[in-house]
């Protein structure tokens, strides 16, 4: 269905279509008119499928729909979401599908001047994209009127339950009309967010786009098992080959990050760094500059990166695994946006062979790891093997997978720390919790390969013991 049937309206048609928009993804085409319609909505939709514009489109559909004087600084759409980024990111969508409106929207976060957002506020504001602790200070000073709110989204509710915002969501949600519509956007269903969605939602349609848990399908993944110490120099190594134009690299730590991305900088590769230690000021400018290509590379912690969106990014670099399985989904759907294609490259040391198995058992499929024909390893990591007490601790001075999440979660909880390193509490447990092989596997050679010269040609295969067949079979 194109856009211009969906019943929304013509300054709006016209500011997707001058958006560069030609036809609706997946889930605006199912959660647009279900949302048009009056509906409430879980989406459970993989990163990257367009989420943003499934939400965003109807309330500016419901807004250009009110008679004019009605509409005068009144809030009437909250979307609540987890990182600063994301709420910058939304209000940049909406004012650009919103081109042709008179709007009067507001992104509201932590990191930045208060005083300056409550004068803002004070003009009226009919769309908030906040993140929930700043929002519950603007609240509590009486500077948000969300008393005529009528249509509230969640966006990222996984996440925001994961970095422990459920109290907070509790307390802006009691403030709300009860009589409004409720939209959950969600990468995953945990229990938690059914929960959520139980207490909060009437009779909500469900919207499942591909599958839970998988990476997108556009993007080819590439596991290098590599030594600890060796990490970085087989970095410098991808680059030193000049096939990777706009990289995002993931470490698991704020000091790791900073580490990388200044070795890059001295090997005259521009690199920024963004974590939490940064001011939003230059979280935004690297965010930007990135998004300009002024930086080639981008060096982010998880709780940073959530939800980024930006053009174009050829590689998703994984210079840890992941301490939990569902971020490693999140941090590659960075590249392959919007049917885009991508390749996400995960360095493996020995002692983090047990989260790789993590993740395996997430998105239900084996991975093949691959050599490197040109590099000289220091030593054999053999993925099929595992130390004890892996998984527990990173080999990285000790620091915990997700710790910086970790900390904030025993904060808002009373102290009670999560069950398991790399197992997220009440996570839906995939089958039997063994590795599936996969029907309808993809070859190792994708389209992408073929289109764009990547580090894996030259690669070598490590042999199995087992003689099976350990190819990366994506899932559907
Ligand atoms: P999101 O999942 O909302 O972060 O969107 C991922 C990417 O898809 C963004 O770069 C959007 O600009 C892009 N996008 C969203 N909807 C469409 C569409 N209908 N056609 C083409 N690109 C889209």
């Amino acid at each position: 269905m194109p856009f211009k049937t969906m019943g929304l309206a013509d300054p709006l048609v016209q500011g997707i279509l001058a958006t560069g928009y030609t036809a609706p993804t997946e889930i605006q085409s199912e959660a647009i008119p279900a949302v048009i319609a009056g509906k409430d909505i879980i989406a459970c939709a993989q990163t990257g499928t367009g989420k943003t514009a499934a939400f965003v489109l109807p309330i500016l559909n419901r807004i250009e729909n009110v008679p004019q004087k009605a509409k005068k600084k009144k809030t009437r759409a909250l979307i609540v979401t987890p990182t600063r980024e994301l709420a910058v990111q939304i209000e940049k969508a909406i004012q650009g599908y919103g081109r042709f409106m008179d709007l009067k929207t507001i992104a509201l976060y932590g990191g930045s001047r208060i005083d300056i957002q409550m004068r803002h506020l004070r003009k009226g504001m009919e769309i908030i994209a906040a993140t929930p602790g700043r929002l519950l200070d603007l609240i509590n000073r009486g500077s948000v009127n969300l008393s005529m709110v009528e249509i509230l989204v969640l966006d990222e509710a996984d996440r925001m339950l994961d970095m422990g915002f459920i109290e907070d969501i509790k307390k802006i949600i009691k403030i709300l009309p009860v009589k409004r519509q409720t939209l959950l956007f969600s990468a995953t269903m945990p229990a938690g967010v059914k929960k959520l969605a139980q207490t909060i939602q009437k009779s909500p349609k469900t919207i499942q786009i591909g599958r839970q848990h998988n990476p997108i399908e556009t993007i080819t993944q590439h596991i290098y098992p590599v030594p600890h110490i060796q990490k970085m120099e087989m970095l410098l190594h991808l680059f030193s080959k000049g096939e990777m134009y706009s990289v995002l690299i993931f470490s698991r730590t704020k000091r790791g990050a900073d580490r990388i991305c200044k070795r890059l900088n001295r090997g005259n590769i521009e690199a920024v760094a963004i974590h939490s230690d940064r001011t939003q000021s230059q979280r935004l400018r690297a965010l930007d500059g990135f998004r300009r290509g002024q930086y080639r590379v981008m060096v982010a912690t998880d709780i940073a990166a959530r939800g980024i969106n930006v053009e174009g990014i050829s590689h998703v670099i994984n210079f840890d695994v992941p301490g939990y399985a569902e971020d490693y989904v999140h941090r590659i759907g960075r590249t392959g946006r919007a049917e885009a294609t991508g390749d996400a490259i995960t360095f493996v040391s020995q002692d983090e062979v047990l989260n790789l198995k993590k993740i395996e058992r997430f998105i239900e499929c084996k991975f093949k790891p691959e050599l490197l024909d040109d590099f000289n390893y220091n030593q054999k990591v053999d993925i099929h093997s595992s130390l004890p007490g892996q998984g527990k601790k990173s080999g990285r001075g000790g620091s915990k997978p997700g710790s910086s999440q970790r900390r904030r979660f025993k904060a808002k909880q009373g102290g009670k720390p999560k069950p398991k390193a790399g197992a997220r509490p009440a996570k839906p447990k995939s089958g039997t919790g063994k590795p599936k092989p996969k029907t309808g596997a993809r070859k190792a050679k994708s389209k992408t390969s073929a289109k764009k010269a990547r580090p894996k040609s030259g690669a070598k295969r490590w042999s199995n013991k087992s003689g099976k067949n350990a190819s990366r079979n994506k899932s559907k």
